[in-house]
């Protein structure tokens, strides 16, 4: 699944009834699910009958299994003459149903008949309705534990079965599965028509998917693979930037897999409502629009990057997932941290332009920030309870994952690391594994200790922080290594120990110096010769921070721009950060690393150097710093900003662009260059009068920067072009820059849209999640949202929602807004989000030390520049 990152159970909690999706007893295990479903549509209704072939392993008058929200019609188990009916007892809190037969079912193989009918519901998640202006659709989503809302099941992803599908729809609908067609047949009803669909390969229940409406789809293929892009009919055409990606990430993932797709055919299908980015049914792949669709010719360089990655992680999961799925919840980074480690990597192939290495440094950094946290998790943590189920679908889970994959990856080669990976496939496909199954494959394919390296990792919370320190002497140098665990709070000191490969660079030399670091301290020989500092995360791809003493800083300086790489630059910038932030570092130095990035080409990491310039201009500067703040900003930029100017040439690369629309964003929105607010305004006013488009990739700088400075005319214009926009793109651009209004009065009507229809449940917490960023509506927003919570309630409790929101509001900086958010989420409990808000509230109480201690020292450095 792909989560909205920067991403629930709402009737649960409407019932108050708490679920511990209480693990079912092995007795009673299926082989496979005989399903037929009818569909209607109008009613938002289905009828189900269900045949589940199971083994019984001892003697039992109980079978226990999944079941919530469904209304048993009868059920019998057992064949031919020795079918018994079976009465049914429901557990609500648990969501499970236990079948009681009179006489005990014998030992061997045996079949459940099911009769039953459940509702289309509203809240995204099991088998739901979705809508358009024109229709209604139905589509199921059932990772992690909702295929129960849709049929009786044995719903945990070690009870992996066969499904044959069959459903029933309106004549004028069509319905998508997770098997081919195999027949289409009018009836049984002169206004129905029956589809059957092939039995799928055995895999776990949240993987089934059904899809029922008047979707249409642009054909394809790649390597003899079947692939299609549906849409509803208004939204078919663009279906085709995502369709080219797809066939390129299916035949780079067939060569690097030992074992080819083996669905037999992939449809990748675009709903008007679904609540994660996108999930991985196999061979069925289901998405929210915005993720999937966009015009061909005017999509920015961002979106069709955003496509293209998606794809490639939902495709991943064909292996990673859904042929060897994690046995429990608990090693959901077996599902999540693979596809996000491997999304990458067609994308790198494809598109070099895309400078795919500084995203991956952004993701360890997304992982690093969260992992210093104290309310932090291991990779491995126990679950039990469907909402702690959805809470670990998160960025240690995702990014933490990834990034161990990558340290390890380039510990043993990638290609040792390619075998490991498809003997670890291939010993466990169409079965489950654990994390311990992974790290023995690696590590008996590679021969290295992996299987002591990963479990430091998995098993134990926090990030290694890496004290580097060099001697010189006899033509040598001596790298002094030393560990401990990391914390932005320096009053939180618990320990850790890690077995972690590290690279070191030294200048002048073209490979680094790597040793798998096991001790506290360690000190690392590199003969001939004598080096003034070193680099000690070669390549980014270590999962630690490293801590360097200033005079080493200090001679690095002058020659991180020519010998350090980008997604390197990028992890230095970082890493000071993290230590500005627990104290181990000054400001001052900071901002003095980051005042020799005004030649940085990339925009990944310039990109990086905005983001804390913005940090610094919300939270740590004065009113009388503010302005010598965004002057520096504009001294930093503005050569760049001359170079690239404001408008894009057809010649331009991909980089370059994304460099402009950066460049735009920091003088526009730090720096408040006039200059850049006038033209943004006025290119903005002549797209919205449709006299010239705006060059999309730098589109949304402009946006934002037009609508930071904004009035109420922009305001209406912006409301009007998101109601008319070409594309699910331009929607949200205009849509989601209602976020970014200074004004009071407009902040006020901004939030006000989130209670009209014209949001999707869906979009609901990401747009006030918005309005947190905006320091002048972060107030206004927070009251809004306490005074009408019984109305917002039910549409940010959709999966992702609530901790989407309640991350949001980490940009608070003062301790009443904490307080506030602390007691009103006691009262208003959202059970998904527990973590999250922990995490929330630490991050404020970190942000209120670093503004005391920090604020005077900007002012100071910025008065001194
Ligand atoms: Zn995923």
């Amino acid at each position: 699944m792909r989560c909205l990152c920067p991403t629930a159970l709402a009737a649960l909690l409407l019932t108050a009834l708490p679920a511990s999706a209480q693990r079912l007893p092995t007795i009673v295990t299926p082989s496979h699910y005989d399903l037929a479903f009818v569909v209607d549509l109008t009613r938002e209704r289905f009828d189900g009958t269900e045949t589940i072939r199971v083994q019984v392993a001892e003697p039992t008058l109980h079978v226990v299994l999944h079941a919530a929200e469904i209304q048993f019609r009868e059920v019998t188990i057992g064949t031919g003459a020795a079918a018994q009916a079976a009465t049914v007892t429901l557990d609500e809190a648990d969501q499970t149903a236990t079948l009681t037969v009179p006489k005990p079912l014998d030992k061997g193989v045996t079949e459940i008949h099911a009769r039953f009918t459940g509702i289309l519901n509203s809240q995204l998640r099991g088998f739901y309705i979705s809508k358009t202006t024109l229709r209604k659709y139905a589509v199921t989503q059932f990772e992690s534990t909702d295929a129960r809302r849709a049929f009786p099941c044995f719903d945990e992803p070690a009870f992996k079965a066969t499904f044959a599908i069959t459903l029933t729809v309106d004549r004028g609908d069509t319905a998508i599965s997770n098997g081919t067609a195999l027949s289409d047949v009018p009836g049984p009803s002169p206004t129905q028509h029956t589809m059957k669909f092939s039995t799928t390969a055995k895999m776990s229940s949240y993987l089934v998917a059904m899809a029922v409406g008047d979707f249409t789809c642009l054909d394809g293929a790649a390597d003899n693979i079947p692939i299609r892009i549906c849409a509803t009919p208004d939204k078919k055409d663009l279906g085709r930037v995502a369709l080219d990606s797809a066939q390129q990430v299916l035949h780079f993932y067939n060569a690097y897999y030992a074992i080819t797709y083996p669905f037999g055919k992939l449809d990748v299908v675009a709903v008007p409502d679904f609540a994660a980015g996108a999930m991985e049914n196999t061979g069925a792949i289901f998405y929210r629009e915005t993720d999937l669709l966009a015009e061909a010719k005017s999509a920015s360089v961002d979106t069709r990057k955003k496509i293209a990655s998606i794809l490639a992680h939902e495709m991943a999961h064909q292996w990673f997932g859904d042929l060897v799925t994690m046995a429990w919840w608990d090693d959901i980074w077996l599902n999540e941290g693979f596809a996000t480690w491997m999304a990458n990597k067609p994308l790198a192939a494809a598109h070099p332009e895309w400078n795919v290495d500084v995203d991956e440094a952004q993701e360890n950094q997304m992982a690093l920030a969260l992992d210093s946290l104290k309310a932090t998790r291991p990779i491995h943590s126990d679950v039990t309870t469907p909402a702690q189920i959805d809470e670990a679908f998160d960025a240690i889970a995702y990014q933490k994952g990834a990034a161990v994959l990558r340290m390890v990856e380039s510990y043993v080669g990638a290609e040792t690391f390619k075998k490991g990976i498809n003997a670890y496939l291939q010993a466990h496909a169409y079965g489950n594994a654990t994390s311990e199954d992974f790290s023995k494959s690696i590590a008996a394919t590679s021969g290295t200790p992996v299987e002591r390296i990963l479990p430091t990792f998995v098993n134990q919370p926090g990030v290694p922080l890496l004290d580097v320190s060099v001697a010189c002497g006899n033509n040598q140098t001596a790298v002094t290594l030393k560990q401990q665990r990391f914390f932005v709070d320096p009053s939180h000191t618990e320990g850790g120990r890690w077995q972690m490969p590290v690279c070191v660079k030294v200048p002048g030399r073209a490979t680094p110096t790597c040793e798998v670091m096991t001790e506290e301290s360690q000190t690392l020989n590199i003969a001939g010769v004598c080096a003034p500092w070193v680099f000690a995360n070669a390549g980014a791809h270590g999962y630690y921070r490293t801590a360097y003493p200033s005079e080493m800083l200090k001679a690095m300086a002058p020659r991180v721009g020519t010998d350090l790489t980008a997604p390197e630059r990028l992890s230095l910038l970082d890493d000071e950060w993290a230590l500005v932030r627990a104290g181990k570092a000054d400001v001052g130095d900071y901002l003095t690393l980051v005042s020799g990035h005004g030649r940085e080409h990339n925009s990944g990491v310039l990109e990086e150097v905005g983001r804390r310039l913005g940090f610094l201009h919300n939270y740590l500067t004065t009113d009388a710093a503010r302005p010598r703040l965004e002057a520096f900003t504009r001294s930093l930029m503005r050569p760049l900003f001359d170079e690239v100017g404001m408008t894009s040439a057809p010649a331009d690369t991909d980089d370059r662009r994304s460099l402009r629309a950066t460049v735009i964003a920091s003088l526009g929105i730090v720096g408040r260059d006039p200059d850049v607010v006038a033209k943004a305004r006025t290119a903005l006013n002549r797209a919205l009068a449709g006299t010239a488009p705006i060059e999309p990739t730098q589109a949304g700088a402009i946006v934002t920067t037009a609508a930071i400075h904004g009035d109420a005319a922009l305001f209406d214009a912006l409301v009007a072009a998101a109601e008319k926009a070409a594309g699910p793109e331009e929607h949200d651009r205009y849509l989601y820059a209602l976020a970014d209004f200074r004004q009071p009065a407009l902040v006020d009507r901004g939030l006000q849209l989130a209670l009209t229809p014209q949001l999707r449940s869906q979009d609901t917490a990401l747009y006030l999640a918005h309005f947190f960023g905006n320091p002048e509506a972060r107030g206004r927003a927070l009251s809004f949202v306490t005074s009408h919570w019984a109305a917002l309630e039910p549409k940010v409790m959709i999966f992702g929602g609530d901790t989407n929101l309640i991350r949001s509001m980490s940009a608070f900086c003062d301790a009443g807004s904490r307080d506030q958010i602390r007691l009103f989420f006691a009262e208003h409990k959202l059970p998904a989000a527990e973590r999250t808000l922990e995490q929330t509230l630490e991050q404020i109480t970190n942000c209120i030390a670093l503004r005391e201690k920090q604020t005077p020292a900007v002012a100071a450095w910025l008065a001194a520049r």
